[in-house]
């Protein structure tokens, strides 16, 4: 059997993107639905450090660039959103850091880079003085913290959270659907939904992909005339580790090594974790570290980040901690000498719209790009929404939120 049925737009992809593009859409008044394949944020959002990035990392080098100018304005347009005050009600989202740091341990490579990076941005770091260090580095007892501690005006989300927190209001908007099929003529695309049972034809005036690395075989089986052009995509891999670490002040820092590249040593998060013997902290490592264990076995890995950690924070006792990882990609668009995107991206394909927000962060600017595109393009409404809604919440089911990647490792 086959059901027929219209919307306005449809988004492919529950994570952050997807979600908070249901929202802004929804909000502004355009009919929206959103599918997902599994569960919401398992793709890249709940792996993600869950920081809301002012731009530091991109002015290492001293240089103010676009993508340092862009990111700028995005923790206080997050900011206003957490305060129920910003285009998005996020009111519902925990911070779990309301200052991100930046470390540069004392060697002279990366007091310059750190020094450098706070010359050009203009003010939006503090080097803070022993007294004003986060409990983390005040805790080091006997041992002397050698370098400089900044506090940048970034911040930390909790992104299981902040999942919720966009997925309440619309939960009559979302479906679980796999193998969608996609068939573009120059005015909508028809999405093809297999329900196990059933077949469901969905005209959607236009479809939004935010499958994060789903989006490339969607493009490889999307059904579209010549003239509409897919743009490509890459992939950046990441060897994460998280350590289930029993010292009671978490971290949330950048500590600057003293390599060339533009990326930390180590970047490293916390995020509370509810386990059957209580709640613990689990230490979440990217950075440098992660970014070179491509080539380390996950043994290999665990041993490696110890290391780092001892000779890092010699004040932290690691000999009861628990150490797993995991590989995950960054999906992002391709763009010249695989160098990181600026901005979110969007590629409007007529009835087709791409998008790469490459951090969490960029969602506003997402946000703003994708609704002038459409109010730009004077949709024609859809009357039929509530028939759709009825249906669709008839034949499919609803997304749970995917557990953070930390609750799964042993
Ligand atoms: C390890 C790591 C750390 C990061 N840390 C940060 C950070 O601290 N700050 C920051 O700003 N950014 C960070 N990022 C980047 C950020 O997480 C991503 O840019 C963002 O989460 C991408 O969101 P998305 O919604 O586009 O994709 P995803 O979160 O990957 O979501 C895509 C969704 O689409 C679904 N899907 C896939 N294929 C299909 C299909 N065919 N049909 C239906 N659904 C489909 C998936 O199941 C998934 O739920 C990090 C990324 C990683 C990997």
């Amino acid at each position: 059997m086959s059901t027929e049925l219209k919307v306005q737009i449809a988004i492919i992809g529950g994570g952050i993107a997807g979600l908070w593009l249901l929202n802004r859409l929804n909000q502004a008044g355009y009919d929206t639905i959103l599918l997902e394949q599994d569960a919401m944020g398992g793709g890249q959002t709940l792996a993600s450090q869950g920081i809301i990035h002012g731009g530091l990392k991109y002015a290492l080098n001293g240089a103010l660039s676009p993508a340092s100018s862009a990111i700028a304005a995005m923790p206080d347009r997050w900011r206003a959103c957490l305060q129920g005050e910003g285009e998005l009600d996020l009111q519902g989202c925990q911070v779990l850091s309301r200052h991100y740091y930046m470390w540069s341990s004392g060697s002279y490579r990366s007091r310059m880079k750190a020094f450098l990076g706070s010359k050009a941005l203009h003010g939006r770091i503090d080097a803070l003085k022993p007294a004003q260090y986060p409990a983390f580095f005040r805790d080091s007892g006997s041992h002397r913290v050698q370098g400089t501690v900044y506090q940048l005006t970034d911040f930390v989300v909790d992104t299981p959270s902040l999942l919720r927190t966009l997925t309440a209001p619309w939960r009559d908007r979302l479906f679980q659907c796999r193998n969608i099929q996609l068939t573009s003529d120059d005015d909508s695309t028809r999405l093809q939904l297999d329900t196990g049972t059933d077949t469901i034809d969905l005209r959607a005036t236009r479809v939004i992909l935010c499958a994060g690395e789903g989006n490339e075989g969607l493009l490889n089986d999307w059904q579209h005339p010549a003239t509409m052009m897919p743009p490509l995509m890459q992939r950046r891999p990441l060897h994460m580790v998280a350590v289930r670490v029993s010292h009671p002040a978490p971290p949330y820092v950048h500590c600057i090594g003293d390599s060339f590249g533009m990326t930390p040593r180590l970047t490293l998060t916390a995020h509370p974790c509810k386990e059957d013997d209580g709640l613990h902290w689990i230490w979440y490592l990217g950075g440098e570290l992660a970014e070179s264990g491509m080539n380390r076995s996950e043994p290999e890995q665990h041993a490696f980040a110890r290391r780092e950690l001892e000779s890092l924070f010699p004040w932290i006792d690691f000999s009861h901690s628990i150490w797993s990882s995991f590989f995950i990609n960054r999906a992002e668009p391709r763009v010249a000498d695989r160098q990181r995107p600026d901005n979110a991206y969007v590629e409007d394909c007529g009835p087709l719209m791409v998008c790469w927000p490459t951090k969490l962060t960029l969602c506003p600017d997402l946000g703003d790009t994708v609704v002038t595109l459409l109010d730009a393009q004077s949709l024609i409404g859809n009357d039929d929404s509530l028939p759709t809604l009825k249906a669709l919440n008839e034949l499919l089911p609803t997304p749970g939120i995917a557990p953070p990647p930390w609750e799964n490792l042993r």
